[in-house]
């Protein structure tokens, strides 16, 4: 298949087909008596992320099986065709589903609480501020994500929510520029 066909093998940003993957792999195998080899799979785990080498973002759109990397379904259309949407919001999740809420780490616990994966590995998160209201606490987070639509944007973080989710603005925001050079004839 020509390259042109994959409109998801590209950067969802800068649309830069200049990517690298990233792979992690740990695995735990029995081992042959007789040769010494690894041999079969007792336990594996293999993470990978793909980056662009050009904006050096992330890829969420993009995940990586038998050594190829394939597009996310679900995902891979809204990113690529999508614009960034920035939103103001807040969620209200469990206190005990907050990993941690001072220190260094407080965002990335906040913004998984609030979203998960999603917060995460593909929103743009920043958490303002949070407050504890007995057992809950109230996160109120800015969210950059790519949509079609203001419905597929409210969608989407309706989705990603893991609690009560109040939206106080929602707005498209223009599209990063295109990385130099990038098209079939490059
Ligand atoms: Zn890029």
């Amino acid at each position: 298949m020509p390259p042109e066909n994959k409109a998801w093998l590209r950067c969802y940003r800068c649309w830069s087909s200049d990517l690298e993957v990233q792979v992690h792999y740990e695995g735990i195998h029995r081992i042959d008596p007789q040769t010494g080899e690894r041999a079969e799979v007792v336990d594996e785990l293999q993470e990978a992320v793909v980056q662009c080498l050009e904006c050096m973002h992330d890829q969420p759109h993009l995940g990586f099986r038998d050594g190829r990397v394939e597009p996310i379904e679900d995902r891979w259309e809204r990113m690529i065709a999508g614009t960034p949407w920035v939103a103001s919001c807040t969620v209200t999740v469990e206190a005990e589903d907050v990993e941690t809420c001072s220190g260094p780490d407080a965002g990335d616990a906040l913004s998984y609480a609030a979203f998960g994966e999603f917060g995460t590995r593909e929103f743009f998160t920043h958490v303002r501020f949070h407050k504890h209201d007995g057992e809950k606490i109230v996160v109120h987070l800015l969210v950059e994500l790519y949509a079609r639509s203001l419905e597929e944007a409210t969608q989407v973080l309706e989705e990603a929510a893991r609690g009560p989710l109040a939206i106080t603005s929602l707005a498209e925001e223009s599209r990063p520029p295109a990385a130099a050079g990038q098209g079939p004839s490059h």
